[in-house]
């Protein structure tokens, strides 16, 4: 990819100071995050699955299991979980991290879990191949700078009304601390349309690319909210350009703890990645 000039920079790095690491001038090539030879960012198209919550041993290895034989590289799963209400299932915490752990060394799939607080860090990177930093916690900057002193991989969730910019910013806590292994993750953003849950914005995913060298993936669980929706803009977000997919699944939806309105089930998940196999090729992709 060409590189840009300052002045195609400007009109959407608006902020005065402007970000420096995160940015595509600031580096001669991409940034490839390597995840235990799973390489984020390369030709391959990374397929992160599992469900929003770890709930039990069985629910989570059944899905790893399934998953892993559609073709997902990385193991997806809540443990310490950021709800709306204080009174929905908070996570299994430790237990949880503990269930993915079991489910690293039966399928070989990497994981990554969500950390929601500086005071967890340990214990998460303890167990975890990814941080997760979720939306809710984008423009928590105290947590971002203990992140960025963590030499593990940071999936960092764009925050739910955050602009472009604010986000770049955001990364750039990361670069700053010296965690220079940033995947960025487009998951929706709240507008006025109230049938989905949260509006996909694809052309974030082309503008990133454009202004950085950091990896770029998409979330349609949660950037629509509905099961049935996830197949098509998994598609839309390869056809864009994304770097891979991080997709909710259950092997029972309706009785899931979390999100089971926007969690495949495991046929549901393997017919979608038939079809992505197929929209990588188009792009060029694997
Ligand atoms: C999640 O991925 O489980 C999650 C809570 O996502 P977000 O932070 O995007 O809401
Ligand atoms: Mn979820």
């Amino acid at each position: 990819m060409k590189d840009v000039t300052i002045s195609e920079v400007e009109p959407f790095i608006k902020t005065d100071p402007p970000v420096r690491l995160v940015l595509r001038r600031a580096k001669d090539r991409e940034t490839v995050v390597d995840v235990k030879g799973i390489e984020i960012g390369g030709r391959e198209i990374v397929v992160m699955a599992g469900p929003c919550a770890v709930e039990s041993e069985e629910q989570l290895l059944s899905i790893a299991r399934a998953v892993k034989a559609s073709g997902a590289r990385i193991l997806r799963g809540g443990a310490f979980k950021p709800r709306t209400s204080p009174y929905s299932f908070q996570g299994l915490k430790e237990e949880g991290l503990k269930l993915l752990d079991l489910a690293r060394t039966e399928t070989g799939l990497a994981v990554v879990t969500e950390v929601m607080d500086a005071r967890h860090l340990d214990v998460v990177c303890a167990h975890t191949d990814i941080l997760q930093v979720g939306s809710r916690n984008m423009q928590n900057f105290t947590l971002l700078e203990e992140v960025g002193k963590c030499r593990k991989p940071v999936l960092l969730k764009r925050g739910m009304s955050a602009t472009l910019d604010e986000y770049l910013q955001a990364a750039e806590y990361l670069m700053k601390g010296g965690n220079d292994q940033v995947i960025l993750c487009e998951r929706g953003i709240r507008t006025f349309e109230t049938s989905t849950r949260n509006t996909l914005d694809l052309n974030a995913v082309p503008m990133l690319k454009r202004h950085t060298h950091l990896p770029v993936i998409v979330d349609p669980s949660h950037g629509t909210g509905h099961w049935w929706m996830v197949p098509r803009l998994a598609s839309a977000a390869i056809a864009v350009g994304a770097d891979g997919l991080l997709v909710e699944v259950h092997c029972h939806p309706e009785s899931a703890l979390s999100d089971g309105q926007q969690s495949l089930t495991p046929p549901d998940f393997d017919r979608m990645m038939k079809t992505i196999r197929a929209v990588a090729a188009a792009v060029g992709r694997q």
